[in-house]
C-alpha cells in the first residue's frame, strides 16, 4: 500500500487535482461529490466514459473511513486497484480469486483504517461474515456500481444485487450511491426502489454522444460491407469490430488482414498471453482494429477509437449503446456502424426460446430484441430513437444515416389499419387481447387450432393480410410499437392501441415504413387494398 496520506476534510477539487491530476470536475461530478461528502445518498445515471468513478473515489478520500465499492466485474477490480495505487490511493479488493492469506491481509488493513477504498463483489455482501467484518470498520461511503444489475427487467440482472437493498440497515449513517450507465426510466425507478434510496438526490446526465455518427444497414455481403465501411472511415483508423461468436471473431480478423487491415482477434477462448499481447498492442499502437466478442472493452479506456462496428445484432439497446460508446471518447468524430440480417434475428429468437429462463424472462429478452430491431428499422433519426429509449427527448440530429439520407419507405397505412382494426374488433366484440403471434395468424388467415377454437376465422379481418409474410408483419409491428401506434402490455405482451393509433385508424396519419428491412422482398407494391 502507498504511504498514508490524510485527506479527510480536504477540498474535493484540491483532491481531484492532487490525487487524480484533473484540473476540474466535469458535468455533474462536482454536485454529486458535494451531495455525498455532505452525507447524502445519490443515484447517478451517466453514460460510459462519463466519469462515474471519480464521484465515489473523491468522497471516499475526503470523508473519514474506507469507501466500499460494490462491483460485479471481478476482472476489472484488479485494474482499478492498480490504477488507484499508482495515484497513491490505498485501495484493495476482496474477491474469490484471492488466497486466504491475501484476504486476511486486506481485512487487517481495513480494520486498521489503512484503506481509502475497498472493492468487493456483490456476492461477498451476502455472506454474514463480510457484513460483520465491514461493521467493525469505519465506512465513508458505499458505492454500488453497475446498479442496473438489480433490475430484473434489465439485460444484466444479478440476483446478488437484490440483497443490497438493506445496506442502509446494515450500515446506518453511511451515504450510499448507486451508479449505472443504463438510464431507462424503468431501470431508474427499480434501482431507487430496490436499493432503497428514497431520499437520494438523482443525477441524470445526458446520454447523447454527439460526435458519434450512427449507421445501420441490412446485411448483404457482410465482409465486403465491413471492409468498405472501414475504408470509408479512413486509413489507419483505430477501431473495434464486435462479433457474437469466437469463430466469427477469428475468421473476420483473418479476413481483414488479407484486405490489408491491421486486425487482431480478442475473445475469452484465446490463450491468455496472446490476449494480453493483442490488448496492449491495441492500446499502445495506432490504427489497430480489434475484432472481439463483447468480453472486450469493459474497462478499456482508449480515447481515440474512431469506429465501433457490429457485424452481428447486439442483444439489447443497452448493450449497443455501451459498446458504441467506446468510440470517440476524445470528442472527435467517430462512427458506430452495424450490419444486421434476418439470420441474426432467427438465431437470437432461437437462443431465447431455448434458454432455461421462465416465461417472463423470455418475454423480456424478446422485448430487448424488438427494441434493438426497432432502432434498426426506424425511418426517423437513429439518435432520437436511441435517446428516446433511455427516456430522453431530442431533435433530429443531422448526424446519423437516416438524417443524412432519408430512408426509402413504403406506405404502411393500410396494413397498420388492418392490424389495429383486428385489435379493436377483438376487444369490442369479444373482450379479448392477444400478442403479435396470434394477431399475425389471424391477418394471414392461418388455420391454427387456437384460431379454430376461438372462431377467429369469422373475424372480418381474417386473412386480409395474407399479402405480407410473417416476417413482414413482425417488422410492421415493431415499427408501429416504436412509434407509439401500438403498445405492448403485461407479462404476455398483448398488443393494444397506442396514443398515436387513433389517427392511424381514422386514416389521418401517414405510416411510412422502411423498405430495406428484414424479410421484405417486394416492398409497397405487394400491399394490396
Ligand atoms: P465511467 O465509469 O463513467 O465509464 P470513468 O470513471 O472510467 O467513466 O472515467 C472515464 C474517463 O474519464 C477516465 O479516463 C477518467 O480518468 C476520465 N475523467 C473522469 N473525470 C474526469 C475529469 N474531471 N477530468 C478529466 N478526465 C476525467
Ligand atoms: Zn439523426
Amino acid at each position: 500500500l502507498p504511504p498514508r496520506r490524510d485527506l479527510t476534510g480536504a477540498d474535493p477539487r484540491a483532491v481531484l487535482k492532487e490525487v487524480f491530476g484533473y484540473d476540474d470536475f466535469r458535468g455533474d461530478q462536482a454536485d454529486i461529490v458535494a451531495q455525498v461528502v455532505g452525507g447524502g445518498d445519490a443515484v447517478v445515471l451517466m453514460p460510459t466514459g462519463g466519469g462515474k468513478s471519480i464521484t465515489y473515489q473523491v468522497p471516499a478520500l475526503v470523508r473519514p473511513g474506507t469507501g466500499l465499492v460494490v462491483s460485479p466485474l471481478i476482472a476489472l477490480m484488479h485494474d482499478q486497484v492498480d490504477a488507484l495505487t499508482a495515484n497513491g490511493v490505498r485501495a484493495a479488493y476482496l474477491n474469490s480469486t484471492q488466497t486466504p492469506a491475501e484476504r486476511a491481509g486486506v481485512e487487517q488493513a481495513l480494520l486498521s483504517g489503512d484503506l481509502d477504498l475497498l472493492y468487493v463483489a456483490p456476492e461477498r455482501l451476502s455472506v454474514a461474515a463480510t457484513t460483520a467484518l465491514l461493521q467493525r470498520a469505519r465506512l465513508s461511503v458505499i458505492a454500488i456500481d453497475e446498479a442496473h444489475c438489480v433490475s430484473q427487467w434489465g439485460h444484466d440482472f444479478r440476483p446478488d444485487y437484490l440483497a443490497l437493498g438493506d445496506l442502509d440497515e446494515r450500515f446506518p449513517g453511511v451515504p450510499r450511491m448507486a451508479l449505472t450507465a443504463t438510464a431507462t426510466k424503468a431501470t431508474h425507478k427499480e434501482i431507487t426502489e430496490r436499493l432503497h434510496l428514497p431520499a437520494a438526490k438523482h443525477f441524470v446526465a445526458s446520454f447523447d454522444r454527439p460526435n458519434i455518427q450512427y449507421r445501420i444497414e441490412p446485411k448483404a455481403d457482410p465482409r465486403k460491407q465491413l471492409v468498405q465501411f472501414i475504408r470509408s472511415v479512413g486509413d489507419g483508423a483505430t477501431g473495434i469490430v464486435y462479433a457474437l461468436s469466437r469463430k466469427s471473431v477469428e475468421q473476420t480478423a483473418e479476413y481483414l488482414r488479407t484486405q490489408g487491415v491491421d486486425a487482431l482477434p480478442y475473445h475469452a477462448g484465446l490463450d491468455a498471453g496472446l490476449r494480453a499481447r493483442n490488448q496492449s498492442r491495441f492500446l499502445r499502437d495506432d490504427g489497430i482494429v480489434m475484432v472481439a466478442t463483447i468480453a472486450f472493452g469493459m474497462g478499456i479506456d482508449k480515447p481515440d477509437v474512431r469506429f465501433v462496428a457490429h457485424i452481428d445484432l447486439p442483444k439489447s439497446v443497452e448493450g449497443y449503446y455501451q459498446e458504441t460508446g467506446r468510440a470517440g471518447r476524445d470528442g472527435e468524430p467517430a462512427v458506430a456502424w452495424m450490419a444486421y440480417g434476418l439470420g441474426d434475428v432467427v438465431q437470437q429468437r432461437r437462443l431465447i426460446d431455448q434458454s432455461p429462463g421462465d416465461r417472463a424472462y423470455k418475454m423480456r429478452m424478446g422485448q430487448h430484441l424488438d427494441a434493438m430491431l426497432a432502432l434498426c428499422e426506424t425511418v426517423g433519426c437513429r439518435r432520437q430513437n436511441l435517446l428516446g429509449y433511455f427516456g430522453q427527448a431530442s431533435d433530429r440530429c443531422g448526424n446519423c444515416d437516416t438524417c443524412l439520407q432519408p430512408a426509402d419507405t413504403w406506405d404502411g397505412l393500410v396494413p397498420a389499419q388492418k392490424l389495429l382494426s383486428t385489435i379493436v374488433r377483438l376487444q369490442r366484440e369479444r373482450n379479448q387481447a392477444f400478442g403479435a403471434g396470434h394477431l399475425v395468424d389471424i391477418l394471414r388467415g392461418a388455420s391454427t387450432e387456437r384460431i379454430r377454437q376461438q372462431g377467429h376465422d369469422q373475424l372480418a379481418t381474417y386473412g386480409l393480410g395474407a399479402d405480407l409474410t410473417d416476417q413482414d408483419w413482425r417488422s410492421v409491428i415493431r415499427q408501429l410499437l416504436a412509434r407509439g401506434i401500438l403498445v405492448a402490455q403485461g407479462e404476455y405482451g398483448v398488443l393494444g392501441i397506442g396514443e398515436e393509433g387513433g389517427a392511424v385508424l381514422r386514416g389521418e396519419a401517414a405510416v411510412p415504413l422502411r423498405r430495406d428491412v428484414l424479410g421484405r422482398t417486394g416492398g409497397g407494391s405487394r400491399v394490396r387494398k
